[in-house]
């Protein structure tokens, strides 16, 4: 019997399917080890196919039958599933722990080919961490044993890893000797090359300005037939790597065909990050044509779709999360990801749904405890200017630093949040008016009097702000805003980079 799971646990992803199917007989008739193993089998298949808290909720209890089992074997496993898990959902930091732990909790005794894979895990995420070197020597260990076990396929994919991480770290030296290596073995073996590897080798000619060999690598995944339908997934990318060649040998009108081709696929089949890469690659090509201003409104299209691809990244995750952790003790987890989906992603300020949700109980709590409380809306003054003149880039850079002024002036219990573009909202609960406006007095002359020229260069970073407080009388939430929005206006109006304050 575990004869039997032991073999499932060692079949190639690709036949996830059929392995989940064979394990899920076999957790129903083995015994409790068996049956545990089969269930983490099952995790594994669930997250391929995007079943995320499902696959989540089963590896977390494998994970716990195997910590009070004291079962190494197990545990090692179960972390590695949970790797998977935290990495589907984005969560680089929870994936790197569960890693470590797959790979630490391995012994000498148990397969090489199961160590391989873990390494190969751990590799994975040292590499997206910002790790490389670290992750290069995982892959390396990863890649003897390989080796001695006479395993080339795994071979292949562990060169193709590798190839990729170098390319990241623009090491074309070693990207190159990888895929080298890549080609040798898969004219020695006969194994085919899969998508994600022909891409891998083309990138690296793209990398030497070698384009003729790019489209010569990826012509069977753009025409094959047969090849498009194994790895589907694939060919947005292989067309964005042509375009991009396509591009930079001055073939524009060909590079533009790729790009619709992807954006037609991007839509018929829902691919987000296909769809940003092309949005992203759009306004190189419209750049590199020299037409600038559908250049840079590509740039801004590209810009808010990725920001709304990353907002709505996180809901997913944070409901994930809360459906894996809900029952179990690391729910703090799951409050850790309620609290990133009220994060801002360029500023790590909260955002505005925090606000939303936020300020209602504070004005609540404020009118029950007689206590004032102070709203003002933050907007910085010709913040196009610093897009036109500089970039898109190094506006947001100038945000980046503004929202850590502003998190410095809002202390607990007061908050910060960007309510989107450039327009912020600070809350001070217990502050009545002259203290709001001293406050934001104090922002304004910070946010002046700081060394913006590395990013800025001449132009000046000032912000105009207005401020409200409640009174007596009831006001809503939306209400309050209106009033400080009201003498926002009027600091513009009166030559900006002040503040305007009064009640309402
Ligand atoms: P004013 O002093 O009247 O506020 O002038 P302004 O130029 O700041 O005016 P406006 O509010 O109309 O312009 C805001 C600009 O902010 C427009 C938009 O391109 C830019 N913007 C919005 N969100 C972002 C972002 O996330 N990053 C960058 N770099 N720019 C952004
Ligand atoms: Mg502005
Ligand atoms: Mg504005």
């Amino acid at each position: 019997m575990n004869i039997e799971v032991a073999e499932l646990e060692l079949r190639p992803v690709t036949d996830f399917r059929a392995t989940a199917a064979a394990a899920a007989a076999l957790e129903r008739d083995g015994d409790e080890r068996t049956a545990v193993r089969a269930r983490l089998i099952r995790a594994d298949a669930a997250l391929r196919e995007g079943r995320t808290a499902e696959g989540g909720t089963l590896a977390q209890q494998v994970n716990a039958w195997a910590s009070q089992h004291d079962d190494g074997y197990v545990l090692a496993c179960s972390h590695r599933t949970l790797t998977h898990f935290h990495y589907y959902i984005g969560d680089l930091a929870g994936a790197l722990g569960n890693a470590v732990q797959a790979v630490a909790h391995l012994t000498d005794d148990d397969p090489p080919a199961i160590r391989v894979r873990h390494l190969m895990t751990l590799a994975v995420v040292l590499g997206d961490s910002g790790s490389a070197d670290e992750a290069a020597r995982r892959y390396r260990e990863a890649l003897d044993l390989a080796a001695t076990m006479g395993d080339q396929q795994q071979m292949l994919m562990i060169l193709g890893n590798l190839a990729n991480l170098a390319g990241q770290e623009n090491d074309h030296e070693a990207a190159a000797a990888a895929v080298a290596q890549m080609a040798e073995l898969h004219d020695r073996s006969g194994i085919p090359l899969d998508g994600p590897q022909l891409i891998t080798m083309a990138r690296v000619r793209l990398a030497e300005g070698d384009y003729p060999a790019v489209e010569e690598i990826l012509r069977p995944l753009t025409q094959d037939i047969q090849y498009a339908h194994s790895t589907g997934a694939a060919l947005p990318e292989a067309l964005l790597t042509l375009s991009e060649a396509h591009r930079l040998a001055g073939r524009f009108a060909t590079a533009q065909a790729d790009l619709d081709h992807v954006r037609r696929l991007a839509h018929e089949r829902d691919l987000r990050a296909a769809e940003a890469a092309m949005l992203e690659q759009q306004a190189v090509l419209h750049a590199a044509m020299g037409r600038h201003r559908e250049a840079y409104e590509a740039h801004v299209e590209f810009h808010r779709f990725f920001a709304e691809l990353q907002s709505a990244q996180r809901d997913a995750q944070a409901r994930t999360l809360q459906a894996v952790f809900e029952a179990t003790e690391a729910r703090r987890l799951g409050e850790h990801f309620r609290e990133l989906a009220h994060r801002d992603a360029l500023t790590g300020l909260h955002n505005r749904r925090y606000a939303d949700e936020r300020l209602p109980a504070l004005l609540g709590d404020a009118v029950a405890r007689h206590r004032p409380l102070a709203a003002a809306i933050v907007d910085l003054d010709h913040f196009k200017r610093i897009n036109d003149t500089l970039s898109h880039d190094a506006g947001d850079l100038v945000l980046q630093q503004l929202g850590r002024l502003l998190a410095d002036a809002a202390p607990d219990p007061a908050f910060a949040a960007r309510l989107g573009g450039e327009e912020f909202l600070l809350v001070l609960p217990g502050t009545g008016l002259a203290e709001a406006v001293r406050r934001c007095t104090e922002l304004c002359d910070r946010i002046r009097g700081y060394d913006w020229a590395p990013i800025a260069g001449a132009l000046p970073v000032t912000a105009s702000v207005g401020v409200t407080v409640t009174s007596a009388d009831p006001v809503t939430a939306a209400g309050l805003l209106a009033h400080a929005d009201r003498h926002l206006y009027a600091a513009k109006r009166a030559g900006r980079d002040r503040v305007v304050s009064g009640r309402p």
